[in-house]
């Protein structure tokens, strides 16, 4: 198994690969690990799926809780906004803050340390693909094998283009200025410790709350505004001037961006997976670039596993595009409404977009419909909300729990299956509750109706008989 780019989806792909007993090579082009931030945040379904794999302490080195995220008018006046305060999901903060370097160095290692072969200051400059297998031709005129290419490439993969999969364009190109600062004292300087949109009308603001003494702010640019103009330090502390000044914090990075909303047509092309920037990008409103990156990497990761054992056709691996595509295509469209509602809120337009994409507000990511699940209830296709609560030890098993003791092994051939005795609060109130790999709810129902669920779940699993 070979997975091109050893940026941070590439390594965690990497780390899930290895927890489940796949052999794994990563290719990255850079020697070092990207020095400079671009993702702040980490929520705790991502977090929950890298403590297991074994990272949980490590993790505690590079996180911690985002305390808040709001909305605010250009008066500071509070218009939507959530407290995060203590809001624990699956035993983790429901929000982390990091900087990305350190996170991605702790990844590289845990890669690393989990047996991966790390192929570093390598370029993929081809790769061809045939019955067997694909072959990958690196710049040094070597080349690797493997059954599967997971590209992890980023925003230009050169994978993506040579499969010839297309991008859509969900249409919201914004330019903004993005500013990494290091406060020298963060407690004198008094900056609000949260992630917060100022609805300026002349200049919609992002204040975002770092790992430490990092903070970020992102200025949208406006019509005329030269990139090289904006860029230039002068100009930058002009525009941090009402929150810090120049002797309070260095700059890190200063960038002017435009953000897109795009999702790859399909994120599987027979033995090419598609996964993180290369398969979608996303305005960063919401922070979910890079989380939805690690969510293709563990929704992956033991269905290459099932085919590897052979448990499975390769057909499984379809199910990847199938639940991935809409679940991001969905993260997107609440990212540019999220983006959107930051200029309605200002009064610069009037898209009729809904309060409630704020933060804090009722919309909700989609779950699975399509793929590994047997739908019919709220529960199903999304993360199982009691699953750091359940004693788990095959990281490969699917695991249902019910009150009453269940023999299900061979209902999924030879896919494991762990029957697990647990009260009605850990079954959702219903006979049953099956839990996938990946920690995500499979099936929910009653007794009656098990053998049914199970035989859907087989048949959706492409079990080889
Ligand atoms: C300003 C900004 C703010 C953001 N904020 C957030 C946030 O708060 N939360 C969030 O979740 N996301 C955020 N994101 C998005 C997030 O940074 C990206 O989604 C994430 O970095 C993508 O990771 P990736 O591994 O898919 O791609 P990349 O990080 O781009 O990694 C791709 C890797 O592939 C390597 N590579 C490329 N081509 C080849 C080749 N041919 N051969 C070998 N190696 C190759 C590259 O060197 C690179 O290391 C933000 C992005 C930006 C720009």
């Amino acid at each position: 198994m070979v997975i091109v780019g050893g940026g941070p989806v590439g390594l965690a792909a990497s780390v899930a690969l290895s927890s489940v007993g796949v052999t794994n090579t990563v290719v990255e082009k850079s020697t070092e690990v990207y020095n400079l931030p671009r993702a702040i945040v980490m929520d705790a379904e991502i977090r929950h799926g890298l403590a297991r794999c074994g990272l949980e302490s490590q993790l505690d080195d590079v996180l911690e809780p985002m305390l808040a995220a709001d909305f605010v008018d250009v008066d500071g006046n509070r218009l939507t906004g959530i407290d995060l305060h203590d809001v624990q999901l699956l035993g983790c903060p429901a929000v982390s803050k990091h900087f990305q370097p350190r996170l991605d160095a702790m990844l590289r290692q845990a890669a690393r340390n989990k047996g991966a072969q790390l192929v570093l200051g390598r370029e993929v400059v081809e790769h061809r693909v045939d019955s067997t297998g694909v072959e990958i031709a690196l710049d040094d005129a070597t080349t690797l094998h493997g059954d599967v290419l997971l590209a992890c490439d980023g925003a230009s993969s050169r994978t993506r283009k040579a499969a010839g999969v297309q991008l859509e364009d969900l249409g919201f190109d914004q330019d903004w200025l993005v500013v990494d600062i290091e406060l020298k004292d963060r407690k004198a300087v008094g900056l609000p410790d949260l992630t917060r949109q100022v609805c300026d009308p002349n200049r919609p603001t992002t204040l975002v709350s770092g790992f430490r003494n990092y903070y970020r702010f992102e200025f949208q640019l406006q019509p005329g505004e030269q990139p090289q103009v904006m860029t230039s330090t002068t100009r930058v502390w002009e525009l941090l001037a009402p929150w810090v000044a120049s002797s309070q914090a260095t700059l890190v990075r200063t960038a002017a961006y435009r953000f897109h909303a795009v999702v790859a047509e399909r994120f599987r092309d027979g033995r090419v997976l598609l996964a993180g920037d290369a398969a979608h990008q996303m305005p960063p409103f919401m922070g979910q670039g890079l989380n939805s990156g690690m969510r293709d990497a563990f929704n992956v990761s033991w269905k290459l596993a099932y085919v590897g054992n052979g448990w499975c056709s390769a057909d499984l691996l379809d199910s990847y595009s199938a639940e991935r595509l809409p679940h991001v295509r969905d993260v997107v469209e609440q990212s540019v409404d999220t983006g959107r509602l930051i200029d309605q809120f200002a009064g610069r337009v009037s898209h009729g977009v809904s309060r409630e994409a704020g933060y804090g507000g009722t919309r909700r990511a989609r779950g699975y419909d399509d793929g590994v699940v047997v739908p019919g209830n709220e529960a199903v296709g999304k993360p199982y909300s009691q699953w750091h609560r359940v004693d788990y030890a095959e990281p490969l098993a699917f695991v249902a729990l019910s009150e009453a003791p269940l023999t299900l092994e061979g209902r999924l051939g030879n896919v494991p299956v762990r029957s697990i005795r647990a009260d009605r609060f850990l079954t959702l109130n219903h006979d049953v509750v099956v839990v996938r790999p990946d920690g995500y709810v499979a099936a929910c129902c009653e007794f009656a109706e098990l053998p049914g669920v199970m035989a859907t779940l087989r048949e959706r699993l492409c079990v080889v008989q």
